[in-house]
């Protein structure tokens, strides 16, 4: 549907009437149980208030943030309903599998539903996420928004809990005694989806800049002691991002926020965005090692982001009255690519990663744009309308089929825009302008979400700089373009050139253990994405090994005469330059073996940014802090060895 502003403006007053609504139906009452979550499943008693005759309950499928229909009914089990104590008969709906059906008897207004869930990822022995989803089961006939819900929590004895959920009873708080169940503030099934809770033996909850209101705090739990008592350096950095955050978005949609966050090699990694919360998931050093603090250094500022664009501004095609309702992605590279840019931009500003690594990993991101070959036939706003069948996957051919490339090709569009405001004004407005109307717009408010069209954006746009945006996008997003938009990096001062040196950032990813490819990047040169051990992951479509006849899950075994290793397709690459032999390369194809001559003759060519002497440095304007920060006020901690906090 398509909302003008005017309509807009109503669904604000909507969505209230229908808060007062929800205060006065009877809400179903779901208590969580984690108290298994080592062992790997999870609990949920339900009591949902009914009525006599057909009735039909459902558990999420389409997962907001997910955009795909991830809904993890295969792994609920132990699906049992029971009525004035005796069991009822359900029946699972023909064509859609998260629907279970039952007749409910005269004189029943209260139905208890039990389910158990196979959790498998994002759990480990000391450890627990709840995504709702897992847990929870309501009427299928009504807007999500207008069913409310009373949730509780067990967890293991010893176990802190955060979540962006208002404990109202169980106490004490952070940390229940043990075998408590803690009550909360009551909700919309909405909300709750929205309201994830981590839970955990190694538990500490940071409050974060202390001078910013509403409050924000960062929940971490671990699978060792130490890990998750985080840095003082770290707690500033993440301090300058709620500051910064806030100066640029110029508006809060949440009571308070927690950043919710794992250190686990075991629970898997994760970024998924909420309204008052974000569950974020690194590996166990994550934010410890250098290497792997840099590439996780835009994951807390861009789950941060999605709290204003995403969960408060959300296109109108992705939000849905229910979790059943497919979510449209046509406009997912604002969604995802407009907080794409802002993730990276603010983990410069707040020192997350400095100017200079913002710079190289841009490189590297809009070389990859220009290197992948499936731009010749589809545009970008196609990856966004297929991005629930893009993500995950064979890497094979990647780079031909291309993935959900609406994140990075977003992320230039953006830049391109920023500085396209920034050259057209002199440098005295900025897309800051325009974030402080199209996100700020409103208010203050709670978790809210009012839906926008494409047009508002470019009305938006134009009350910052007059120009035909709507061109703009449509140039760059709904149209075939087999060039990358490099627009904005060389208007920001900079060019995207090819070396024989990897900048310093790839440099140390180069070491980084648990790296997708790890090995050799040889992408620009001889178009390969190539393991350790010489198995090959893509070949570049139309590229020097893909003419070769090189293909995706062949295994190199010997170059030039020499068994492979990372450093021996190193000096081959290096050599080719002087020689004018092809590199020989014996390979293995499933049970043969197979030879193939690489006519390359470029040596070893690297992404970076160059500096183009004379012309403004807006990247470097874009990633200086908006907030200049002598905040020193002492901090209270509350940890997993506390029984209360002040
Ligand atoms: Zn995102």
């Amino acid at each position: 549907m398509r909302l003008s502003y005017f309509r807009m403006a109503a669904s604000f007053c909507g969505i209230l009437l229908t808060a007062s609504a929800l205060a006065q139906q009877t809400p179903i009452e779901v208590t969580a149980n984690l108290a298994d979550a080592p062992r790997k499943l999870y609990h949920s008693d339900s009591e949902i208030p009914v009525t006599a005759g057909p009735l039909t309950l459902i558990t999420p499928q389409w997962i907001p943030g997910n955009h795909r229909p991830t809904g993890p009914v295969s792994d609920i089990v132990g699906v049992v309903f029971t009525a004035n104590g005796k069991p009822l008969p359900w029946r699972r709906d023909n064509v859609n599998m998260y629907e279970f059906h039952l007749d409910i008897p005269p004189g029943v207004t209260m139905l208890h539903a039990h389910l158990d869930c196979i959790v498998t990822t994002r759990v480990s022995h000391k450890l627990a996420v709840l995504e709702w989803e897992r847990l929870m089961i309501y009427p299928a006939d009504k807007p999500v928004r207008d069913i409310p819900i009373q949730p509780s929590l067990i967890v293991p004895a010893g176990w802190g809990v955060g979540t962006a959920l208002t404990p109202i009873s169980g106490g004490p708080w952070p940390v229940p005694a043990a075998g408590s169940t803690t009550k909360f503030a009551a909700t919309s099934v909405e909300q709750l989806e929205d309201s994830p809770v981590i839970s955990g033996q190694y538990f500490h909850e940071f409050p974060l800049a202390p001078d910013i209101t509403p409050k924000h705090y960062i929940d971490v739990v671990s699978d060792f002691p130490d890990d998750s008592n985080l840095s003082p350096q770290l707690l500033d950095k993440i301090s300058n991002l709620v500051r910064e955050a806030s100066a640029a978005y110029a508006s809060h949609h949440y009571h308070e926020y927690h950043f919710l966050l794992t250190l686990s090699d075991v629970a898997g990694g994760e970024g998924l965005e909420h309204g008052q919360s974000s569950d974020n998931g690194v590996g166990e050093n994550g934010f410890s090692d250098r290497a792997q603090e840099l590439t996780n250094a835009d994951l807390l500022s861009h789950e941060f982001t999605h709290s204003w664009n995403g969960k408060y501004r959300r296109p109108s095609e992705l939000y849905q009255p229910d979790f059943a309702t497919p979510q449209w992605g046509r406009l997912l590279w604002v969604y995802e690519g407009m907080t794409q840019y802002l993730g990276n931009v603010l983990a410069a500003r707040s020192g997350l990663k400095t100017q200079a690594q913002y710079r190289d990993l841009l490189a590297m991101s809009a070389a990859s744009l220009e290197y992948r070959p499936g731009r010749d036939w589809r545009d970008t706003e196609d990856t966004a309308v297929a991005a629930s069948v893009l993500r995950g996957g064979n890497p094979a051919w990647f780079n031909y089929r291309r993935g959900q490339d609406y994140y990075q090709e977003g992320e230039l569009v953006w830049l391109d825009a920023d500085t396209l405001i920034r050259q057209k004004t002199n440098n005295q407005k900025s897309l800051t302008d325009f974030l402080h109307i199209f996100l700020g717009k409103g208010g203050n408010t709670g978790p809210l979400i009012v839906p926008y069209t494409f047009e508002e954006l470019c009305a938006d746009l134009n009350q910052v700089l007059p120009y035909d945006w709507a061109k703009f996008f449509h140039d760059r997003i709904y149209t075939i373009d087999p060039q990358a938009d490099f627009d904005g990096i060389e208007r920001g001062g900079y060019k995207v050139v090819f070396t024989d040196q990897p900048n310093p950032s790839a440099r140390m990813f180069t070491h980084m253990e648990g790296r997708r490819y790890g090995g050799v990047d040889c992408w620009y040169s001889i178009g390969l994405r190539i393991g350790r051990d010489g198995q090959i992951a893509d070949v570049l479509w139309n590229g020097p090994a893909d003419k070769a006849g090189i293909s995706p899950g062949e295994k190199i075994i010997a170059i030039n005469g020499r068994i492979f290793s990372p450093d021996v397709l190193k000096d081959a690459i290096h050599d080719s330059k002087t020689s004018t032999e092809p590199i020989h390369v014996i390979l293995q194809a499933d049970d043969y073996v197979v030879h193939a001559d690489i006519d390359y003759h470029g040596g070893e060519r690297y992404p970076s940014l160059q500096r183009v002497e004379g012309t403004p440095d807006y990247l470097d304007d874009i990633t200086t802090p908006l907030v200049k920060t002598d905040d020193t006020k002492p901090l209270t901690f509350r940890h997993s060895d506390e029984s209360s906090f002040n």
